[in-house]
């Protein structure tokens, strides 16, 4: 397996030799050709570069003359990189068109075209990236691209807009991946997965994690306790006892939740920010990262996307977490987005314009399961041990997904009356309790 620096490596010459692409190369022949992967050598000397082309709304093979082109003006790009990446040592680059890109690209055109003429959309169908590009009606000089990957279980979905289709379809691909490098990092359905090594050695002793595992558990220990313990990102053993871990949630013997309790608490988490190591202190303990792991994945696919140059996007993970970079060009004052209707009787229940802010939704209509007429939302209660009552949809807004998306779980967790108690000041939010009206807490 590819080592983390060397994957940040390949990161970093994507980035960079997509936008010399982007800024410095004016050869018709590269125009609306994008970087889909870089593949770095072991030994770092030599990379290999693969590149698709996107015109208008066809996609299309880049030509040989592109791939010529871009070969011929390797010596440039080089040149550049090492200016750019202050590397003494660029790697040598080898320019070739990405068929397997471009295959994939085609089917997924072909199925959405099968899905719009049988009107239905069906989005559990294996939609690796299908991707939609059109022109920006409101700004001729901006192209609009859309593109969504099934990755964590949701369908991740980035619309944006940039001054070139090839720019934005350079940092859509980008920003994906680092989707998809968060879920190998963090899943906890991937035994690979760092998260998945803690959950299997940490019991023992304390074990060593990277910077970013370190931050983010540290974070969630911060979440646990500005709720009360309503998030608490130990609640792996209530996830699995109702059911919800690889399942779609049952009645557990009435003992069960109380057994799994005694092995949910992030007081028993301990952190070790300064050596970089995490330890269980209590038997049992298990990791989930189903409360944070979406929020988390979408703030840095918005980094991404700055880092390519992108000013105006919205990212969305399934319908509940939300990110609006910049604005639109035909709504200065930030993209419209809706707040679902949890009674599911009409569209929605209010709207928001979000501006550099995150919306994160947390619902019992979401994942749940119900008998005799009860309904079980997979949001756990982790000081009762069972799934939370009161709640219909909590929604947050606030300036990072990662916020947003841990406050809606932890005030669905905790109520309507400790969330206009003790409402975080970085958030809004919008709460729909089972009975009474939906509306904004002041
Ligand atoms: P969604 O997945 O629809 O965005 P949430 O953000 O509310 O919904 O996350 C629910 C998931 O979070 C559950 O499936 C479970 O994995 C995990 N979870 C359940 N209860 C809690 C809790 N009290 N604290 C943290 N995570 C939780
Ligand atoms: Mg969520």
């Amino acid at each position: 397996m590819e080592s983390f620096r060397h994957q940040r490596a390949a990161g970093s010459l994507k980035r960079e030799i997509s936008r010399i692409l982007i800024e410095e190369i004016s050869d018709p022949a590269v125009v609306g050709v994008y970087v889909t992967k870089v593949e770095l050598s072991p030994d770092k000397q030599s990379a290999r570069v693969l590149i698709s082309s996107l015109e208008n709304d066809s996609m299309r093979d880049p030509p040989e003359d592109s791939v010529r082109a871009l070969q011929h003006a390797s010596g440039f790009i080089q040149r550049s990189l090492s200016a750019r990446l202050r590397m003494r040592n660029v790697p040598r680059l080898r320019f070739e068109q990405d068929r397997g890109k471009q295959a994939e690209d085609r089917v997924e055109m072909l199925l959405k075209r099968i899905q719009k003429r049988s009107r239905k959309g069906g989005g559990a169908l294996i939609l690796l990236c299908l991707a939609l590009a059109t022109s920006a009606r409101a700004d001729p000089g901006l192209a609009r691209f859309e593109s969504a990957t099934d990755v964590m279980g949701s369908e991740f979905r980035i619309a944006c807009y940039a001054p070139s289709l090839a720019q934005a379809a350079g940092a859509v691909t980008a920003a994906f991946d680092e989707v998809r490098r968060i879920d190998a990092f963090l899943s906890n359905y991937n035994p690979d997965s760092e998260l998945s090594r803690i959950n299997r050695e940490a019991h023992d002793r304390a074990v060593k994690i990277s910077a970013e595992m370190s931050d983010l558990l540290s974070a969630c220990k911060r979440y646990h306790r500005l709720s009360d313990g309503a998030f608490d990102i130990t609640i792996g053993a209530l996830v699995e006892t109702w059911g919800f871990f690889r399942g779609n949630g049952k009645i557990p013997n009435w003992w069960s939740p109380w057994l799994a309790r005694r092995k949910v608490g992030s007081q028993y988490l301990e952190v070790d920010g300064a050596n970089q190591t995490v330890r269980f202190l209590r038997g049992g303990l298990s990791l989930d990262p189903g409360g944070i792991g979406k929020g988390y994945a979408v703030d840095k696919a918005s980094v991404v996307l700055r880092e390519y140059g992108i000013e105006q996007a919205l990212i969305s993970a399934g319908t509940s977490s939300i990110y609006a970079l910049g604005s639109p060009p035909d709504s200065k004052g930030g993209w419209p987005v809706n707040i679902r209707d949890p009674s599911g009787k009409s569209d929605a229940v209010a709207e928001v314009q979000l501006i550099d802010k995150s919306l994160s939704t947390s619902g019992s209509d979401e994942k749940y399961f119900e008998v005799d007429g009860k309904r079980y939302p997979h949001i756990i209660d982790p000081r009762t041990g069972h799934p939370s009552e009161g709640m219909r949809s909590v929604s947050v807004v606030s300036a990072r997904t990662i916020d947003s998306e841990a406050w809606a779980t932890a005030i669905f967790v905790n109520g309507a009356n400790w969330a206009r108690n003790h409402r975080p000041e970085i958030a809004q939010v919008f709460l729909c309790p089972a009975d009474e009206a939906c509306g904004w807490i002041e």
